[in-house]
C-alpha cells in the first residue's frame, strides 16, 4: 500500500513526499527581502536544479552526504526525505549582504578566515540571526551544531577551490540540514545562484540573485553564465 504524496509549496520549490524520498521542483519564480520583490523567468528551476545536481554530485564524490538520489527531469531532484534542521547556516568568505552591517570592513573584501553564521528559520521572527545557546531552546544540543559547522566549512572548501576553478568566487552561501531516517545529519535543501553570491573572478561582477535584488543587470543571463562555466567544474 502507498501512501498519498504530502506536498510542499516554497517561494523557490515544491516539495512531493513520498514515503522516504522527495521530489524536489524548482520554480521559476524570484523572490528577494522575505518575498517583497517578486519576478520569474522561463528556465530558472532548470538552471537552479541543474546547478544543486552539479553542485551535490561533487559533494558527494568528496565525502560529504547529501540529500541528493537522482535528478528525474530538468527541473526535478529526486532526494532522501530528511526531518529538518530549522537553521540556516550562513559561510561567508568575503564581505557582503547583511555582513556589512555587522562589521568595519570593506564592501567585497576578503575575510581574514571564513565566518559562519546561524539563522533560526521562522517567518513570525524573520529569520533571526542567533548562537549555540539560543539553538538549545529549539533543542538542537551543541554538538549537533558544532557538527553542522563542521560540515558547513568543509562544504566551503571544496565548493571554493571547484568554483575558483571556473573563474567564480564563492563569496558566501546558505545550507540546511537535516536528520535522515538513521539520524545521521545530512546536507539538504539547494545549492544555487538563489542561496550563493557568486562572483567573476576577474571583474567581482554578481552571477546570483543580487542581480535581481539590486537591479544590476540581466538576471536570467547571470544564472546562465553561473550554471556554463559549473558545468565544466572537474567532478
Ligand atoms: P545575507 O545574510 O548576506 O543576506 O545572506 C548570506 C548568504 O546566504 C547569501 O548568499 C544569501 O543568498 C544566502 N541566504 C541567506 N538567507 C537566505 C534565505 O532566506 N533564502 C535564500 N535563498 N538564501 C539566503
Amino acid at each position: 500500500m502507498t501512501s498519498e504524496p504530502i506536498i510542499y509549496e516554497g517561494k523557490a520549490k515544491i516539495m512531493k513526499i513520498i514515503g522516504d524520498i522527495a521530489e524536489m521542483t524548482f520554480k521559476d519564480s524570484l523572490t528577494a527581502f522575505n518575498g517583497k520583490k517578486r519576478s520569474s523567468f522561463d528556465g530558472k528551476g532548470a538552471i537552479n536544479a541543474e546547478i544543486s545536481y552539479i553542485l551535490f554530485k561533487l559533494l558527494e564524490k568528496h565525502g560529504v552526504n547529501t540529500h541528493l538520489l537522482s535528478r528525474k527531469d530538468e527541473k526535478t531532484l529526486v532526494v532522501k526525505k530528511l526531518e529538518m534542521i530549522p537553521l540556516e547556516v550562513v559561510v561567508r568568505n568575503y564581505v557582503a549582504g547583511s555582513l556589512r552591517r555587522r562589521v568595519l570592513l570593506e564592501e567585497k573584501s576578503k575575510l581574514p578566515f571564513p565566518i559562519v553564521e546561524l539563522y533560526y528559520k521562522n517567518d513570525e521572527l524573520g529569520d533571526p540571526m542567533i548562537n549555540s545557546y539560543h539553538a538549545r531552546l529549539y533543542g538542537i544540543s551543541e554538538d549537533t551544531i558544532s557538527e553542522i559547522e563542521d560540515k558547513a566549512l568543509r562544504v566551503n572548501e571544496i565548493l571554493t577551490k571547484a568554483l575558483e576553478s571556473v573563474g567564480i568566487i564563492l563569496a558566501d552561501f546558505k545550507l540546511e540540514f537535516g536528520y535522515y531516517k538513521d539520524g545521521k545529519i545530512i546536507l539538504g535543501d539547494e545549492i544555487s545562484p538563489d542561496t550563493c553570491r557568486f562572483w567573476d573572478k576577474e571583474t567581482m561582477r554578481s552571477l546570483d540573485k543580487d542581480v535581481f535584488r539590486f537591479d544590476l543587470g540581466d538576471v536570467r543571463k547571470a544564472y546562465l553564465e553561473a550554471l556554463e562555466r559549473i558545468r565544466n567544474v572537474k567532478i
